[in-house]
């Protein structure tokens, strides 16, 4: 296939020891599971046989203008230092302009082992690769920002995890994979001109009109903020918020144990590696200022260490908190009708927020039901409601369309773990139908009435645990 009028990849345009030049592996018996006729269009593809698609994106054929390669980086995983990560079961195939004019990277993901794959298989199962179909999808349909997914396809080939599993791939597209790691491993190593070059390149490639590494630093933590906000609106609990899942572009990345939360509680944590509960929902926004630290950290590495330049750095991150907060009032200012939150409207949102703790009140359904006239059903405690409800109303008298401004703000339909379980189950056995029903309703997730997928789950259909996989 020739693709040179599409590719144009300024990443493997970067010094050598950015990257390691990587063919995928070929695999047995590539199948088409998914394709996103939308992105493909958005970023110029041109028209193929599902075939053509899945020998494409299985990595069986490489097409012409493609340059493969396996990204370097390191990072901090759980707090803990790690020197070297890497690219250890993706490739990068290479970036294409878009319709839009916006560069995008494409990459494999479970397209077989790299140098940086260490024990690992170089592979992913059909599971997570829907997963993070479906989730990342849902996220970009709720607005927020996220790298996103073109295809899914079936290898063909089993691979052992908790016994044997079908192996997939998965088709990322995202506005670039730099990650705050991708700087801290020059700047452990003291490689004081890839620091450079790397800054250069971020800036050039996401934040043209900022000046120099503090410039930088100054865009990504206002971008971090925001995303971060978006994600304690939408009950969305990354669940791996580790330096090197944290993407310079402002974009969620990487789809391991995330989760959307059903019951409201600020300390939920599905993910099973986070035993301490440091990725829990309500710890998001203090996680993303303490990876920014270290971006901070990395950063200055470039710099004259003069103390201005700590001195600006450190005011840089101590910032953050009061942004997020901003940004954080914005988005639950809207959940429950007001256009322009005050910093005196907190109060409201976190009583009502109280109250669904103390209730575990389903966090989707809730908001859902107050934009949509009545929550009294949704918490038990019906005194402390009704007076939240009285003093929230006589807020909402002065505003000029809530109710709008509620059912913009609040999704009827997530995707809930249990639905994504079964999904799974389902795609195992074969059957893709409920893959595709999930795909379909969460792209119109705030003018929906399937009642089915606005349910939470009942005592028996929770899902306790997400896995990375
Ligand atoms: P994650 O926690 O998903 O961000 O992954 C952390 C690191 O482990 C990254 O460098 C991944 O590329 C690598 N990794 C995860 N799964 C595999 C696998 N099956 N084979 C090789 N490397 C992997
Ligand atoms: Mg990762
Ligand atoms: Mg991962």
């Amino acid at each position: 296939m020739d693709m040179t009028s599409l590719f144009d990849n300024s990443y493997a345009r970067l010094p050598g020891a950015f990257f390691t030049r990587q063919q995928p592996t070929p695999v047995a018996a590539p199948r088409l599971v998914a394709y996103n006729e939308d992105l493909g269009r958005l970023l110029g593809l041109p028209k193929m046989s599902d075939t053509d698609r899945a020998v494409l994106f299985s990595g069986n054929e490489t097409p012409l203008g493609a340059e493969p390669l396996a990204q370097l980086y390191a990072g901090h995983q759980f707090g803990n230092w790690n020197p070297q990560l890497g690219d250890g079961r993706a490739i990068l195939l290479g970036e294409v302009l878009g319709t839009d004019g916006q560069r995008r990277d494409i990459q494999l993901k479970g397209s077989g082992p790299t140098p940086y794959s260490r024990m690992g298989d170089g592979r992913a199962w059909l599971g997570p690769v829907l997963r993070e179909y479906v989730v990342s999808e849902a996220m970009h349909a709720l607005g927020i920002p996220t790298t996103r997914a073109l295809a899914a396809t079936l290898t063909g080939e089993d691979i052992f995890r908790e016994g044997r599993l079908p192996g997939a791939v998965l088709t990322r597209v995202a506005a670039s994979h730099l990650r705050v790691g991708t700087f801290q491993v020059f700047a452990h190593r003291g490689e004081t001109d890839h620091l450079k070059a790397l800054t250069d390149y971020a800036i050039a490639r996401h934040y043209p009109d900022a000046v120099g590494p503090m410039g930088l630093l100054r865009a990504v933590c206002a971008a971090q903020a925001r995303l971060i906000a978006r994600w304690m609106a939408a009950g969305f609990i990354h669940g791996v918020m580790n330096t090197d899942n944290c993407a310079i572009s402002g974009e969620t990345i990487d789809y391991g144990p995330c989760a959307f939360m059903d019951s409201y509680d600020a300390n939920r944590v599905y993910s099973s590696i986070d035993a301490q509960g440091r990725y829990a929902y309500g710890n998001q926004p203090r996680i993303a200022v303490w990876n920014m630290a270290q971006f901070a950290t990395a950063l200055i590495q470039q710099m004259d260490e003069t103390d201005a330049a700590i001195a600006e750095a450190t005011e840089i991150v101590h910032a953050m908190p009061a942004q997020i907060e901003t940004a954080w009032r914005a988005a639950f200012g809207a959940k429950i009708g007001l256009a322009d939150a005050r910093a005196d409207d907190d109060a409201l949102i976190e009583r009502l927020l109280a109250l669904m703790q103390a209730d575990a009140a389903d966090f989707t359904n809730t908001f859902d039901a107050l934009a949509r006239g009545d929550a009294r059903d949704q918490i038990i405690d019906r005194a402390a409601f009704e007076a939240w409800h009285a003093d929230w109303q006589s807020r909402t008298a002065t505003e000029k369309d809530p109710r709008a401004v509620m059912q913009a703000a609040n999704p009827r339909i997530i995707p809930r773990n249990h639905r994504m379980e079964e999904m799974i189950a389902a795609a195992v056995a074969g059957d893709f139908a409920p893959f595709h029903r999930l795909n379909a309703a969460l792209a119109q997730p705030f003018d929906t009435d399937d009642t089915d997928l606005m349910r939470p789950p009942t005592r028996d259909q929770e899902v306790p645990a997400t896995f990375c996989g």
